[in-house]
């Protein structure tokens, strides 16, 4: 088969490689409008879950994929101060960069072409000259932008502002760190994931975001403040920018996902927002699901997209549900303030109501009983 992959994130590379080691005859070719080595942002995180999809598709990449990879099997929820740990949550954290490394090395090997610096504008022509093209360009996807009236996106615009920082000060569980100043609520989500770095990404609300005037904060300023509205838990190291722009979270869904030898994949096709620290993991498992429906169906390409979306479409509306829920929580996190730390963790970790209190329960039966202690006798 002729392949080509528009853009040269997790989803597209990892459906490169899966698909030439079943089948090494298929040509792929896998365009990047970016240079080599060129990314945004810090670190991703996996959770135990997520990562056992990619054991169980390749086990020899996943070993490879694995190989630096931070872990920790608690998280930390920080809220006024004190450090509420809740275990039997196993996280394993990377630089992104090092994954696309990791990846990319992967796919060359196998002979997989990948040209750097090379923005695809016209998707209707790449389309013309291969078997299957896929849109695994990111959620600002231009291929879906160019056939919008094919694919049918849906866009929701959430309030919160937030701005990706990276620091040198090691935060070694996940950690969440909730922080009431005089203009409102400011929220750190921050894991180390490297030997020297964590990741550090702070969310507002506009109103508190407006107050504290970071509206109108130059990158450097916006970078300070926050340093400073975190300085207990960052000690003496800094934040360190990287296009740390402030932004809001921006909901894509799509209604079709294919259309023609056309198929969208990844952030492309639907983005899960990272309260849920899941878009990477969903977005290889989408390179799985396509994998195999092109696998199972050779020489029937409208079979394979079939399979490929009846594997993906009831999981990809569900996790995007538990993301619009969490979501809800950040956003109204001020009417939790009041709650006692363990409460706050509590409520936290059912805010999707994907957990029940028998989950909590089995995963840290100390925890559970903390909670348990607080309610009033019935
Ligand atoms: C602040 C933030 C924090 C996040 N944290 C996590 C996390 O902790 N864990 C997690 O799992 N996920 C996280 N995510 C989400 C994660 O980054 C994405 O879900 C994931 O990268 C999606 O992979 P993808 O391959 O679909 O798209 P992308 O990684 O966006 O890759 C798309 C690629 O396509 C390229 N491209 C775009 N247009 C073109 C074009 N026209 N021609 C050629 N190339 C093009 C882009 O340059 C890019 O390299 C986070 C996202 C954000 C914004």
């Amino acid at each position: 088969m002729k392949i080509d992959i528009v853009g040269a994130g997790p989803a597209g590379l990892y459906f490169a490689l899966l698909a030439k080691k079943h089948d090494p005859s298929h040509r792929i070719r896998v365009f990047e409008q970016n240079a080599e080595g060129a990314t945004y942002g810090w670190g991703v995180v996996f959770s135990d879950i997520g990562l056992s999809f990619l054991k169980e598709a390749d086990a020899a990449f996943y070993e490879e994929f694995i190989a630096h990879h931070e872990r920790c099997d608690y998280m930390e929820v920080v809220h006024r101060g004190t450090h509420v740990q809740v275990h039997g949550n196993h996280f394993s954290r990377t630089s992104r960069i090092d994954m696309l490394r990791v990846l990319q090395h992967a796919c060359e090997r196998e002979g997989i072409r990948i040209e750097y610096g090379k923005r695809i504008e016209n998707a209707r022509e790449l389309a013309a000259d291969c078997d299957l093209l896929v849109a695994a360009d990111g959620g600002n996807s231009a291929v879906r932008t160019q056939l919008a009236e094919h694919f049918r996106p849906r866009f929701t615009k959430r309030r919160n502002k937030f701005a990706w920082y990276g620091t040198h000060q090691r935060f070694h569980p996940v950690s969440l760190i909730f922080r009431e100043t005089e203009h409102g609520v400011f929220i750190a989500h921050s894991y180390q994931y490297s030997p020297q770095l964590s990741t550090f990404l702070v969310e507002v609300d506009p109103d508190t975001w407006q107050r504290a005037g970071l509206d109108t904060a130059s990158e450097d300023e916006s970078r300070r403040l926050c340093a400073e509205v975190f300085r207990p838990e960052l000690g003496s190291n800094e934040l360190l920018t990287n296009r740390s722009l402030w932004f809001e979270a921006n909901i894509v869904s799509n209604e079709v996902w294919s259309h023609g030898n056309i198929v969208l994949l990844g952030d492309a096709l639907r983005t899960v927002h990272f309260s849920l620290g899941s878009g990477t993991r969903m977005a290889m498992q989408d390179a799985i699901a396509l994998h195999k429906g092109v696998a199972a169906n050779p020489g029937d390409l409208p079979a394979a997209l079939a399979a490929f979306e009846a594997a993906r479409r009831d999981s990809s509306s569900s996790f995007q549900q538990s993301a619009s829920l969490s979501l809800d929580w950040y956003e109204n996190v001020g009417d939790k303030m009041h709650l006692d730390p363990v409460s706050f963790a509590y409520d936290y970790m059912r805010r999707t109501g994907k957990v029940s209190h028998d989950d909590l329960k089995q995963r840290d039966p100390l925890f559970a009983r903390a909670y348990e202690a607080l309610q009033p006798a019935a």
